[in-house]
């Protein structure tokens, strides 16, 4: 019988890790399925803080996904990635006492390399297991800056994010979730809110190009992820099609997605580079017309159900997961985003290949 890890399950060596106790948190910013990743991934060897703006872990992006679980992606490093969380995601469908179900498909025609799930679930299961482990969790909390010192974050800025009179908290536009307002806890040195000490930072922002303008940061890191909109259009198959769950992909152009979650629909998905404003209707049916044409879709495409989202493209078009230090940036802070439209398959992959490096430094600078 398979088990699900009660412990973050990776190949952390924990002999040469720092005493959990000796140091601050590692402070992950942004409580995504790949925030919650990357705290799963190191706790258990570090202590750690998952700060999430949100109410609550995993309703911004994460809760958006269709369900689409990939065991290949079709690239070496991220089938290493995938294979990770596919890994993870079949051992939880197999423990009784895990909610987490997969409902098993084709992709491309091969059988039992996809499944669609329930991201939240998901996400859940790793913050569950990060939680019994010690993982700390600040939600409602903004991480508004990273503290240096000698070019070395040693602690962050925090800003509490609540509804009552304060400022605005988003910086930049085009996120993905309605306006928060901020209201400071305690002055700081050179802004609002409290600090905190840490010995590293890790963004896992999201489709949040503000969060990756943070001081400390190499200058144009933010622009080094090309902004994209992700146009899923339903499609209503004609009465009797009952299609088997099957995935089928376009790597980086169109995908198209015939689910088994809902009988009779299938989901296809563009997308579009460019600005983040919202495609005209014109737009949206000009993408109709083109995927019918390419793909021959049988049914109808409902408009009216069509849903836009945005997100970032890593650096030529692969995640960033790792340290910025290299680029130019402070040492001690890591990134984790431009998943696109595969954060789900890549998330634990990614969480584990941050929280190796994120060790590695805190090896380094004991
Ligand atoms: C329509 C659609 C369908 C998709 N379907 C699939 C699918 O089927 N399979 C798949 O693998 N992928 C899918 N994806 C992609 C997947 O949803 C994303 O790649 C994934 O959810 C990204 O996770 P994340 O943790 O990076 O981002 P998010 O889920 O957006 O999490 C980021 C979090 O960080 C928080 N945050 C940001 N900045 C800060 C800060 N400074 N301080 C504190 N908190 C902060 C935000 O509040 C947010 O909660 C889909 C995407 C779209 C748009």
């Amino acid at each position: 019988m398979n088990h699900p890890p009660n412990r973050p399950d990776h190949d952390l060596d924990r002999r040469d890790a720092p005493r959990p106790d000796a140091i601050p948190p590692v402070v992950v910013a942004g409580g995504g399925i790949v925030g919650t990743a990357v705290a799963f991934a190191l706790q258990g060897s570090v202590p750690v803080l998952l700060v999430e703006e949100g109410d609550f872990p995993g309703l911004a992006e994460t809760r958006e996904a269709v369900g689409i679980l990939k065991a290949v992606l079709g690239h070496p490093v991220l089938d290493d990635y995938a294979r990770a969380t596919w890994d993870f995601a079949l051992a939880q469908h197999h423990h009784p006492r895990s909610p987490v179900r997969l409902t098993f498909a084709g992709l491309d025609g091969r059988p039992g390399r996809a499944a669609f799930l329930d991201p939240l679930l998901l996400l859940d299961a790793m913050l569950l297991l990060a939680r019994r482990a010690g993982l700390q969790l600040r939600t409602r909390t903004r991480v508004v800056e990273p503290v240096l010192d000698g070019g070395r974050v040693t602690g962050v800025r925090l800003e509490r994010v609540g509804d009552g009179p304060g400022t605005a908290s988003r910086r930049g536009s085009g996120g993905s979730h309605g306006s928060h307002r901020t209201a400071p806890e305690t002055a700081g040195a050179t802004g609002t809110g409290k600090i905190i000490a840490a010995s590293a930072l890790v963004l896992a922002p999201g489709p949040r190009p503000d969060s990756l303008a943070m001081p400390g940061l190499p200058g144009g890191f933010a622009g080094r992820f090309v902004r994209v909109k992700d146009v899923v259009i339903p499609f209503l198959l004609p009465p009797g099609t009952e299609p088997e769950p099957e995935v089928y992909t376009r790597r980086s152009l169109i995908w198209r997605f015939a689910t088994g979650m809902q009988p009779r629909t299938l989901l296809a998905a563009a997308r579009l580079e460019g600005d983040w404003a919202p495609p005209s209707f014109d737009q949206v049916v000009a993408l109709v017309e083109d995927l019918v044409h390419r793909f021959g879709l049988p049914g109808e495409a409902q408009l009216d159900r069509t849903r836009l989202l945005v997100d970032l493209r890593g650096p030529g078009g692969l995640p960033f997961a790792g340290p910025v230090a290299p680029l130019g940036g402070a040492e001690g802070i890591f990134v984790a985003a431009g998943m696109g439209l595969e954060g789900l398959s890549l998330a634990l992959g990614v969480g584990r290949q941050v929280a190796a490096a994120v060790m590695h430094y805190l090896r380094a600078h004991r």
